[in-house]
């Protein structure tokens, strides 16, 4: 039985600050609602769950092709899309402290007062579209609205027929695109759960109608291979398929991977099959045929998309949730991330026992650093403090330079879940790393 988690966002979002993953942006200028700015350590984390995804969707059934498309798209392309139309979510204002709230996620009951003032006076409720709309060019008189893309994968679709004849593209195959999105969302919250600036990574999967069921069966189960590789508590991950009331128009099914998050169980990622939509409604607004002939039947047809699409955000936040514990070691209570290896920002740190070995441990350090660039150095405060340190920003292996090892050239390596600590030769480290999955994973 998978014990409770004892994060709360409180406590990751205060662990993100002061280790320097997550800053609110512009807080020196009082902050920007949905909006965050990611420091070192963040990055670092960013880059590992991109690099993950990225080797999780190579497969033997088609080729992978990468795209990177633009934040700006035209009017035409988001009409043709759906998402001028379609794209928003109901709203209503509270007439007394302008306070603004969505109706569908069961944040306000219109029946009661407002949550924040106390006082009901509601507006209608309405639609509020969720695009950044913006003008292109000087002149402001309309004619040339732009917004910033709420998903990738519409880049992804307009660019079908150039993706496909310059790789020489056989069916089936994917195109697959990390990026930025934006979503002017209602009511950002949950720390990177919503936000109004995030990055998606999704991957548009094309085949043939026959066969696009067992397609979208194939990338239900790599997705699940992907969160297992993760090292996530498998327990906290369930799979919500769709019933037909809950699907939009143009998918004929989908599936959620859902988080156990401390605020319940919320999408992670959604798997759908999306049909011909998508290459039929830009094919007719652009006149453009995005068709395939097939060779072997002499005969036209329009791919199906499989989609697969997770926010690189609302994993990394899944990522901390999960790796999240308070323990006790060697008689004290300590924060610790139990990251897998090859997610872990930092992959090892290197003391000296004292500030007499600084020099040796130093070159170590140098030399270790040239296979494994994202390591640290620490030469303050005892080894307990400095094991605590690490423990809390998940570095998984800490090597201990003691006055031994100018004799045996050995080190202390000690395992950050166990605390357990093996005695092995310098000429063994990168041998342990590779073994432990730190490097070439
Ligand atoms: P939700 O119902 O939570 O708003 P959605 O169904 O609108 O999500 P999709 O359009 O399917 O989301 O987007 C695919 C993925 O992109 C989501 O599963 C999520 O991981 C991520 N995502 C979507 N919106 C946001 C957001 N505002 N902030 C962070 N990540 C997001």
């Amino acid at each position: 039985m998978q014990k409770p988690t004892q994060a709360t966002l409180d406590k990751i979002i205060s662990l993100c600050k002061r280790k320097g993953f997550v800053f609110q942006t512009a807080e020196i200028y009082g902050g920007l609602n949905g909006v965050y700015d990611f420091g070192h350590l963040g990055f670092l984390l960013r880059e590992n769950i991109k690099r993950a995804w990225r080797n999780s969707i190579e497969n033997d059934l088609g080729e992978i092709y990468t795209l990177e498309g633009s934040l700006l798209g035209t009017q035409r392309m988001w009409e043709a899309s759906g998402h001028i139309d379609n794209f928003h979510d109901p709203m209503v204002d509270c007439k007394n402290c302008k306070k603004r709230f969505r109706t569908d996620d069961g944040s306000i009951d219109l029946n009661k007062n407002c949550p924040d003032c106390g006082i009901k006076n509601w507006t209608e409720v309405r639609n509020f579209n969720l695009m950044f709309k913006t003008e292109l060019g000087a002149v402001a008189d309309g004619t040339a609205h732009a917004y910033l893309r709420p998903e990738t994968a519409q880049t992804i679709f307009i660019n079908f027929k150039n993706m496909m004849t310059t790789n020489r593209a056989k069916m089936p195959f994917g195109v697959a695109q990390i990026g930025k999105s934006f979503r002017n969302e209602i009511t950002p919250k949950q720390f990177l759960f919503r936000l109004r600036e995030f990055e998606q990574m999704e991957l548009e999967w094309f085949c043939s109608q026959e066969s696009a069921m067992e397609n979208f069966e194939f990338w239900l189960a790599k997705r699940r291979e992907f969160y297992r590789s993760l090292g996530l508590n498998m327990d906290r991950i369930r799979f919500h398929a769709h019933g037909k009331e809950e699907l939009a128009h143009y998918s004929v099914c989908c599936t959620d991977i859902e988080y156990e998050f401390p605020f319940g169980f919320k999408e992670l990622e959604g798997i759908a099959h999306r049909g011909t939509f998508d290459l039929t409604q830009h094919s007719k607004f652009s006149g453009k045929d995005l068709a395939v002939f097939d060779e072997a039947t002499k005969t036209s047809h329009t791919p199906v998309v499989v989609e697969t699409s997770v926010g690189v955000d609302r994993l990394f936040l899944t990522l901390l949730f999960d790796a999240y514990y308070e323990d006790e070691m060697d008689g004290e209570t300590r924060v610790v991330l139990k990251f897998a290896p090859h997610i872990a920002p930092i992959k090892l740190a290197i003391f000296p026992l004292t500030k007499k070995l600084e020099e040796p441990a130093l070159a170590l350090f140098k030399t270790i650093k040239k296979t494994v660039p994202n390591i640290q150095f620490d030469v303050t405060g005892s080894i307990g403090k400095r094991y605590r340190r690490q423990d809390e920003i998940g570095t998984p292996f800490c090597i201990t330079y003691d006055f031994d090892t100018e004799h045996d050239n050995c080190v202390t390596i000690r395992d950050r879940d166990s605390g357990k600590q093996d005695r092995i030769a310098i000429t063994d480290i990168m041998s342990y790393l590779t073994e432990h999955g730190v490097i070439n994973s």
